[in-house]
């Protein structure tokens, strides 16, 4: 089974075309109907990511009213002689640049100021519950995309740790967590999209129809249009969570046991995790701390006393989704999966929690780091595709040589499947 891992660490930076600087004003006299916006406070937000890392101002700030708004402003910076950028912002929750430009404008995609409509369609978000699908804004929120389909006991079926992202923000880049190896990352689980291509126009795309575009818009960093349109894959939401971590000392026991879980893919779900992620502990206060608030203080751990090895620690996480028809049974299915694990003996930590606070469980850790003046600091993250052949020596060489116990940041692992 070819498998790869995602360490969450890392910055790609890819932004948009770049032209001679021009009147945004011109703009306004281009047919905008949305609000062009040159208040400094929009320019100052356009121009910042979470990332704290890098800082571009642009002419304008978009709040579209319309698809057809999106398409009216590429088509007129595809036509200018001038020329101007263009660049879809979604949460700004990149870490270098991604979203912003100088020369241009930004199109500030989440918010509440735009209708967000397209004309002749149906207003967004439009639940379909028989073919358990969303049709939804690209700028619309994970948040606010579960908060509409649970109406419907319906739910997205991947996800990303924090649900305060943008469907277009993650749609560009992969949208990765711990379903991924079961349903794919977000990407994967996309029937269809309406883009605004570079030249302005506005296109329906699938698997069917316009299948270039589609399969590079998906993944695409935002360099080969702008989605305003997404529809997602849904199932039946599960009611609740049980939540459990292990802990290893031993590395290649930690990936071994990550890389039999998503070999279970195809197994019936009562024979499989719904998710299976894991993070490295170089630091007692990130297990005891970061994301950890769920378990903790029922669960403090100490890790000279775990034996680990070089100071380092893995510790898998995973859980098991249930209801109502099938809570009699989720303790012999989960004993039965942690049989076959390698784990340090005494080292399992279960938590159970309604299936909406799990997925929103970082939320939780922001507001945290938040009171503390914690969150809008600069995040020099990076995300890391490492093929299962050199996972061994990235421990070696980065968690146990460079980083020792040095930091206190997080460092997780996703295992892939990459059929998925
Ligand atoms: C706390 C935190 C936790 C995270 N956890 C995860 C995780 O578990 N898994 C994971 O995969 N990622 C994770 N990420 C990374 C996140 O998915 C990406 O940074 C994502 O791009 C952020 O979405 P956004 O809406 O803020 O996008 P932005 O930063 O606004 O934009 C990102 C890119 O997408 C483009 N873009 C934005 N909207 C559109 C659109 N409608 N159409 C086309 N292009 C568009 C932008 O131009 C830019 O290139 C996390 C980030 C943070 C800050």
């Amino acid at each position: 089974m070819a498998t790869k891992f995602l360490l969450t660490f890392a910055i790609c930076r890819l932004i948009v075309t770049v032209g001679l600087t021009v009147d945004p004003m011109e703009l306004l006299r281009q047919g905008v109907d949305g609000q062009l916006s040159l208040d400094p406070s929009d320019v100052k937000t356009a121009s910042l990511d979470f990332g704290r890392l890098s800082r571009a101002e642009p002419l304008a700030v978009l709040h579209p009213a319309s698809a057809e708004d999106i398409a009216g402003l590429v088509k007129a910076a595809y036509e200018s002689t001038h020329g101007f950028t263009v660049s879809a912002r979604g949460h700004g929750h990149s870490i270098n640049g991604q979203a912003q430009t100088t020369h241009g404008v930004v199109i500030q995609m989440s918010g509440s100021r735009g209708k967000r409509l397209v004309s002749g369609k149906p207003a967004l978000p439009l639940v379909y519950e028989k073919e358990k699908y969303i049709d939804v804004w690209g700028g619309e929120l994970w948040i606010d995309v579960l908060r509409s389909t649970l109406k419907y006991g319906l739910a997205p079926k991947s996800w990303t740790d924090y649900l305060y992202l943008s469907v277009g923000g993650t749609l560009s880049n992969a949208g990765i967590s711990g379903q991924a190896f079961n349903h794919g990352p977000q990407i994967s689980n996309v029937h269809e999209l309406d883009v605004v291509t570079g030249k302005g126009e506005l296109l329906t795309c699938s698997e069917e129809q316009n299948t270039e575009l589609f399969r590079a818009v998906l993944g695409g960093l935002g360099q080969f249009g702008i989605i305003t349109r997404a529809r997602i894959s849904l199932e039946p939401a599960p009611q609740r969570v049980r939540w459990i971590r292990v802990l290893y000392s031993n590395f290649s026991s930690f990936t071994k046991d990550q890389e039999y879980l998503i070999s279970l893919h195809e197994q019936p779900a009562s024979k499989k995790f719904d998710y299976v992620e894991g993070f490295v502990i170089v630091d007692e206060g990130l297990i005891n701390n970061w994301r950890s608030s769920f378990f903790s203080p029922r669960n403090p751990v100490k890790i000279s006393s775990l034996n680990a090895d070089g100071g380092v620690l893995y510790c898998l996480e995973i859980t098991k989704n249930y209801d109502e028809s099938t809570a009699d049974s989720v303790d012999q299915e989960v004993d039965a999966l942690l049989k076959k694990l390698d784990f340090l003996p005494a080292s399992v930590f279960t938590t159970d929690l309604l299936y909406v606070d799990f997925l929103d469980r970082v939320h939780k850790a922001e507001l945290k780091l938040r009171s503390k003046g914690l969150w809008d600091v600069p995040h020099p993250w990076l995300n890391l595709f490492v093929p299962k052949s050199r996972i061994s020596d990235f421990d070696k060489g980065v968690f146990k040589g460079i980083l020792g116990n040095k930091t206190s940041g997080p460092i997780l692992i996703y295992p892939m499947n990459n059929n998925k």
